[in-house]
């Protein structure tokens, strides 16, 4: 059986890189996309592990090359799924798990319509802001930027598949687990053979 193609979308400081680190400890079986991106490393950040950082030709260079599942701009920097590691992880039964903005779900919905989209929804706009300055990774104009942008995202909560609330990260690591199971259940998942 193929793997599944799942977007975890929801709005930056949520807890989607957590939810998704946890999920594939759990998981055996899961390749977490790797995304190209022109925005520059935050301290501890390794090239080919967090992301691919490249600079703006190399990035245009990959779309014109058709290397890339999806791509977007989000706040001021591009960030693109490369292709072909996530039809390979597909193709040998694992899943693969992207972690990219709505704009790049709604673009992995229309070329993969069997794609499983799942936002991480804040369980409140005040905690999502006490977890950007938490975190403390961005200068303050950037966190009220990605605030913005936090409200815009959540307008596409309604194309998404599935709401999961991040209040915690092992509750809703559980809830996704239990949408993988449903969804390899789904009857249309099966190859049936005319009799
Ligand atoms: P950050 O800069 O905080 O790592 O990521 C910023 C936003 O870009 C997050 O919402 C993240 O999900 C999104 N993002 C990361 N990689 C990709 C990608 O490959 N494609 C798209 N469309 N969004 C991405």
């Amino acid at each position: 059986m193929q793997g599944l193609l799942l977007v975890i979308s929801g709005p930056s400081g949520v807890g989607k890189g957590t939810i998704c680190r946890v999920l594939s400890q759990r998981l055996p079986n899961v390749y977490l996309s790797v995304s190209a991106t022109t925005r520059a490393p935050r301290p501890g950040e390794l090239d080919g592990k967090d992301y691919y950082f490249i600079d703006e030709p190399q990035f245009i260079k990959m779309i014109n090359n058709n290397e890339l599942l999806e791509w977007a701009k989000v706040y001021r920097y591009y960030y693109g799924t490369p292709r072909r590691p996530v039809f390979n992880a597909l193709d040998e039964g694992r899943h693969a798990v992207l972690e990219i903005d709505v704009q790049g779900g709604l673009q992995v919905k229309r070329r993969a319509p069997d794609a499983v989209l799942i936002f991480i929804v804040p369980p409140s706009q005040e905690e999502l802001r006490c977890r950007l300055l938490k975190r403390n990774t961005d200068a303050a104009d950037e966190i009220e930027e990605r605030l913005a942008w936090a409200s815009r995202e959540m307008a596409a909560l309604k194309e998404y598949d599935y709401a999961v609330i991040n209040d915690r990260v092992e509750d809703a690591v559980a809830k996704i687990e239990a949408i993988i199971t449903a969804e390899q259940c789904r009857v249309r998942r099966f190859a049936l053979k005319e009799e």
